[in-house]
């Protein structure tokens, strides 16, 4: 990985995206990219060469709507095993979170990963309920679980959602003007680079798919910055070494198999089309929606405020830095999260506290 890392590499981009003379903003969509980015330094770097780069909506967790939340806390309280990630079980729902139900006396696992939540469900005859979150990435393993006959007693609340329609909303709104998108490389494995290619055209905007390192991040912005230069809008494969532009064949086969595309809300967002995998019907008695619609009816069509103050549609939409946000390390820290930003480890919030707390 050392290769990746090489300063010296680092600073020749530097020194050509400089002699560029840039005024670009770009926008990427995933946790890990943030991470890198925050934790090198890239983007107070890039901003000397006239790049701005915002994270758009790209934490699952963060995504995940407050009457999703709810959702997993009132089938906790109504007596299922709710069994679902660490980062899950902080984050505030209206009535408080999977935590907050767990010191209630519900029970509530922490897992990590779908096979946990069967491991659980075959020592039990109660009903054991899994919540899904998370991106093309991560759904296949729930689709395999799936198709490979799990116990009658799991079920899935299925809040897995794909990457390309937010993109497309997102920029469709137009509320940032963005020259150029970074792409998710984890993702991207999964669905290759095709599905980018509608966007570029909608839009003429340049995107590259990107590794994690932070030589990737800073050639994918070179081949952004260039593209801009030239007036060109494609879509270019930083990350050759993973993706291909047809990507996963059979995950996406087995995606397809387990799950449709639905309408759903994103945090920060208004319902966007076809961005949710539902369970196909195929999978009813394993969908936890269904199975439960009797404890969820008061739920299921309820819109939630967002928590007090709390400036995280604007973050997961590009629009706000971190540390504009009044409670950002005041009344607001990873101990005492008030949103899903500060919450999740690939949140914007938690990232920009972990690296850069204020002191
Ligand atoms: Fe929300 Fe906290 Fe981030 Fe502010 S700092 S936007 S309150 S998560």
């Amino acid at each position: 990985m050392h290769q990746f890392r090489d300063a010296a590499i680092a600073d020749k981009i530097l020194e050509r995206l400089a002699s560029m003379r840039l005024n670009l903003t770009l926008m990427h969509v995933c946790g890990t990219h943030q991470d890198t980015i925050v934790r090198y330094g890239l983007d107070a770097l890039l901003r000397k060469s006239g790049i701005i780069i915002r994270q758009g909506p790209g934490c699952p967790v963060c995504v995940t709507t407050t009457r999703e939340i709810e959702e997993a806390v009132a089938l906790a309280r109504r007596g299922k095993i709710v069994a679902t990630y660490g980062d899950m079980l902080r984050v505030p729902g209206a009535t408080g979170s999977l935590m907050d139900a767990r010191s209630e006396g519900a029970k509530v696992k922490l897992v990590y990963s779908i096979t946990d939540a069967v491991e659980i469900a075959k020592e039990t005859d109660a009903e054991v309920v899994f919540v899904a979150i998370g991106f093309e990435t991560t759904a296949p393993s729930t689709a395999v679980t799936l198709l490979k006959n799990p116990p009658k007693n799991l079920s899935i609340l299925s809040y897995h959602r794909y990457l390309p329609p937010a993109l497309e909303a997102l920029l469709g709104m137009g509320e940032l003007k963005i020259q150029g998108v970074i792409e998710p490389g984890h993702v991207s494995v999964i669905i290759g680079t095709k599905p980018y290619e509608k966007i570029s055209e909608k839009f003429s905007l340049p995107q590259v798919v990107a590794g994690f390192e932070p030589l990737d991040v800073l050639m994918a912005v070179y081949m952004i910055a260039t593209q801009a230069r030239d007036s060109k809008s494609n879509v270019e494969n930083e990350y050759g070494r993973a993706v291909r532009k047809e990507g996963n064949r059979k995950a996406l086969e087995v995606l397809s198999e387990v799950f449709e595309p639905d309408n759903v809300r994103w945090r920060g967002f208004p319902t966007i089309p076809n961005s949710r995998m539902k369970l196909r019907n195929e999978f009813d008695s394993f969908d936890a929606e269904k199975k439960y619609s009797e404890d969820l009816k008061r739920i299921v069509n309820r819109e939630f405020p967002e928590p007090a103050g709390c400036g995280c549609d604007r973050v997961l939409r590009g629009l706000m830095e971190p540390p504009e946000c009044m409670l950002f390390g005041t009344r607001c820290t990873p101990q005492h999260p008030v949103g899903p930003c500060m919450v999740s480890m690939e949140g914007s919030c938690n990232i920009e506290y972990r690296y850069r707390r204020p002191v």
